[in-house]
């Protein structure tokens, strides 16, 4: 065992967050301690992301910066680590762009992680500080494996109310846009015992709330009991069985992969949350069509369409690509009529980023920042005064909200969020943090809903 310390950053999507969870927990359990202070610590370890190239840039800004520290106060760099989506898609190329880094570790081999950092240390202890200046131990696995890392990675042991549980990881859709089909692999599924025994022991900690997690959820097709292939629906009915687990929500679905089984859970079960996070990225079906995504903007009407007649509750969250190539301005014209349409409720919306070794960087037409931007300001624009308008449209409901926090402004104030993830804030003692209660809404913004509990 050892006690040297680590800090831990995620950065990205919410797989990110529970890997970067499971990791700290392994590291934990072979005696290494989680730290927050990033200029005292042995070991620095950046969980990345890659789908825009602003993230990208931002974990080498990132690795700079923190090294600069060090320098600048003549101490020993620590042991810098990169994991995720740039180890994968960066591989050796992150050694010459940052040779301090030690180590480079792709999603699916998280579990070597102590193993890897032992032989760093080891290669210190053993190296005169003489050649430790000129020798430099680059440690690299970004293969993808499927299962192996859910093995072996140790459970979670959370005290909050929220816990994620990944069911799912990688993509076999090649939208063209997207790294994660090269830096996640292709869909492998866990079996539905592992991800119950996961949920049971998160039920046996307290947790209210499950999110089931992969990267295209609805294919979810893990090995039941009997060693057949069960779908997402089966998966959610059994969490649903969990005497404390009182809310379940899944991320990400791809429009067209959403079942009938699910449609009609929907319809069913009182667990499962209504608010669908549902990412249609364009209106215009010439530019689905280019970013291969398998629906278009009918087939995605009448998804909605299905999902509403089966929980009228239910809304539509979203992502949106603008200044796609080859997008004109009658494409991201029919882009705001969709939303106009569906009125999502909360949404993502980026500019395009072209992402190395994709087809979209390699089409003709590709878009003028200046026109993206400007296109991204009008739909946020729109978005927000959907959003605000739903919110404001809450006002006099009574609605379930899970506390979880103290406001930070004042502390007489819990924060909470209700069935559609929107942050809900009422004045009460803490005792309610961890419950579900009813809560008339009193007042609503575009950020945020007040209320009282009744
Ligand atoms: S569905 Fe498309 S955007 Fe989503 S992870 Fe798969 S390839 Fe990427």
């Amino acid at each position: 065992m050892n006690n040297l310390s680590f800090v831990l950053k995620s950065f990205g999507c919410q797989m990110n967050t529970y890997d970067a969870v499971r990791i700290s927990n392994l590291l934990s359990k072979e005696g290494y301690r989680p730290v927050v202070d990033e200029e005292n610590t042995d070991i620095i370890i950046l969980n990345t992301c890659y789908i825009r190239e602003k993230a990208s840039s931002k974990i080498f800004s990132e690795l700079g910066r923190i090294k600069k520290i060090y320098k600048d106060k003549g101490k020993n760099l620590p042991i810098f680590v990169i994991l995720g989506c740039v180890a994968k898609a960066e591989g050796d190329n992150v050694f010459k762009r940052a040779p301090f880094v030690s180590i480079v570790l792709s999603s699916q081999k998280y579990h070597l992680l102590p193993q890897l950092l032992q032989q760093v240390i080891d290669d210190r202890n053993n190296t005169s500080s003489l050649n430790k200046r000129k020798k430099k131990l680059h440690l690299i696995n970004t293969e993808l494996s499927g299962l192996e890392k859910f093995d072996c990675l140790p459970p979670v042991k959370n005290s909050d109310k929220v816990a994620f549980i990944q069911v799912q990881e990688g993509c076999d859709n090649f939208c063209t846009y997207c790294v994660v089909p090269n830096t996640r692999g292709r869909e492998v599924s866990r079996p539905i015992k592992d991800i119950i025994d996961e949920a049971t022991h998160l039920n046996n900690l307290g947790v209210v709330e499950i999110n089931l997690l992969g990267q295209n959820v609805d294919s979810f097709n893990g090995i039941d009991e009997n060693g057949n292939k069960s779908n997402l629906a089966n998966l959610i009915k059994k969490v649903a069985l969990l005497p404390n687990i009182k809310r379940i929500r899944y991320t990400t679905s791809y429009p067209s992969k959403i079942t009938d089984d699910m449609v009609e859970l929907h319809k069913l079960e009182k667990k499962l949350m209504p608010l669908v996070y549902l990412p249609i990225q364009s209106g215009s079906d010439e530019i689905l069509h280019k970013m291969n995504r398998k629906y278009n903007t009918q087939k995605y009407l009448e998804i909605v369409q299905k999902l509403k007649s089966a929980n009228p509750d239910i809304q539509i969250s979203s992502d949106f690509i603008v200044g796609f190539p080859g997008e004109t301005e009658e494409d991201f014209q029919k882009t705001l009529d969709i939303v106009k349409k569906v009125r999502f409720i909360q949404c993502y919306a980026f500019k395009y980023s072209p992402r190395p070794n994709t087809p979209a960087q390699k089409m003709d037409n590709q878009i003028d920042n200046q026109i993206k931007s400007k296109r991204l300001h009008i739909l946020q624009t729109e978005l927000r005064k959907i959003q605000d308008d739903f919110n404001k449209s809450c006002i006099g409901k009574v609605m379930s909200v899970l506390f979880t926090d103290i406001s930070k402004v004042d502390s007489s104030f819990i924060i909470g969020k209700n069935e559609y993830l929107q942050p809900v804030i009422v004045k009460a003692d803490k005792s309610i943090l961890g419950s579900i209660q009813n809560v008339k809404i009193t007042d609503a913004s575009y950020a945020n809903l007040k209320g009282e509990i009744i």
